[in-house]
């Protein structure tokens, strides 16, 4: 037996293998790449998923898919036991992004090349490549339309109440989704046109653990106790579907939702059915929508670019410095994405059927 297939059959038996095959790809000796999901409380996820392990077996992969429950020390073990299986490359989608040091020195002691997927992970040179989307253009995209559907390009002159959700302090993402947000909210703040009643501006004061929709709706439930008791909120910015979802919640409860009382603008991300149906029922405004099949491709192209010995195609080698180096990274483009554009962007595009939004 080649030495590859000797590694495969030893993972098989559950031993260690010492990894060292020379031949990665192909045939009956085809390398097995893990994949680190974070959670499968999100859809999105659970899409990722299965996408990335679609794409690497159509390459001749094998494939080894776990999720960590949004647990980090979860996740750092299912990193640890793929590395002892002698996985050839591993692509990772962090939970906390300052805890896999550790376990990627590892990863780089067995010579397994590492791609950081969706969520850079950070402070450790032993990351090869990033694939994701243009974190900031996400947040850019959210702002704009907030300050459209208020009229305010217009020169409509507020001002309008606002209050600001961001995502999980441990996921790099957020404060570039946060960043890209406020560049365009943050001259109408400055010109007193849109207005934070709650004074809570500062990125530490609106994120949300682990992106739970749960905590979300805490937070609003408590911000509209506090702040909105004798007016109106206009607009909230919200990062992620699941977070909008708890926040759209949190006004219902509170009489938001009717002819004297409109709901709020509220975005979103990631177009998750949940609030692709909200959006059709005129509840949730907007969502960010993120390609998931484009991104499991960049993704799986790195892998076999680097099990082949050839530099992956990347188009941004400057913006993601992840503390130990800049992590060269392909970004793939998000959409806007609300009623009046979901059918094309969405169903004309392939990525949900008409029925999967009924
Ligand atoms: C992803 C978003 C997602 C969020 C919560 C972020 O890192 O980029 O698409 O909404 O995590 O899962």
């Amino acid at each position: 037996a080649s030495a590859a297939s000797l590694a495969l059959a030893l993972t098989a038996c559950g031993q260690n293998s010492e990894g060292g095959s020379e031949e990665k790809k192909g045939g009956s000796d085809s390398a097995t790449i893990g994949v680190a999901m974070p959670t499968k409380s999100s859809e999105r996820w659970i899409s990722d998923g299965a996408n990335v392990v679609k794409e690497l077996k159509a390459k001749g992969y094998e494939t080894k898919l776990v999720y960590g429950e949004d647990d980090p020390d979860q996740q750092v073990s299912q990193i640890e036991n793929m590395i002892t299986q002698g996985v050839d490359a591993l692509i990772v989608a962090a939970i906390d992004n300052k805890s896999l040091d550790n376990v990627l020195q590892q990863a780089k002691d067995a010579d397994i090349p590492v791609i950081s997927y969706d969520r850079l992970i950070l402070g450790t040179e032993n990351v090869d490549y990033y694939a994701s989307f243009d974190n900031e253009k996400v947040g850019e995209l959210q702002g704009t339309y907030i300050v459209d559907k208020l009229g305010l390009e217009d020169g409509k002159k507020g001002p309008f109440s606002i209050e600001l959700f961001a995502g999980s302090n441990d996921d790099n993402n957020t404060k570039y989704f946060f960043q890209g947000a406020m560049n365009v909210l943050q001259p109408y703040v400055d010109k007193g046109e849109l207005v934070v009643r709650s004074k809570q501006t500062a990125l530490n004061q609106v994120t949300t653990l682990r992106w739970d929709g749960g905590t979300a709706q805490k937070r609003m439930d408590d911000l509209l106790t506090s702040s909105y008791r004798s007016t109106r909120v206009d607009a909230v910015l919200s990062p992620y579907d699941g977070i909008s979802i708890g926040i759209l919640s949190a006004l219902k409860s509170d009489g938001y939702g009717t002819k004297a009382k409109p709901l709020p603008v509220v975005t979103g991300q990631d177009a998750e059915v949940a609030s692709v149906k909200s959006i059709i029922a005129g509840e949730q405004t907007q969502t960010v929508y993120k390609d998931l099949r484009q991104l499991a491709k960049v993704a799986s192209n790195m892998v076999d670019a680097v099990l082949n010995d050839k530099k992956p195609e990347t188009n941004d080698t400057k913006s993601y410095d992840n503390g130990a180096k800049v992590v060269p990274a392909f970004l793939l483009q998000p959409v806007s994405v609300d009623k009046a554009n979901y059918e094309k962007v969405l169903v004309d595009g392939g990525y949900y059927t008409a029925n999967d939004l009924k």
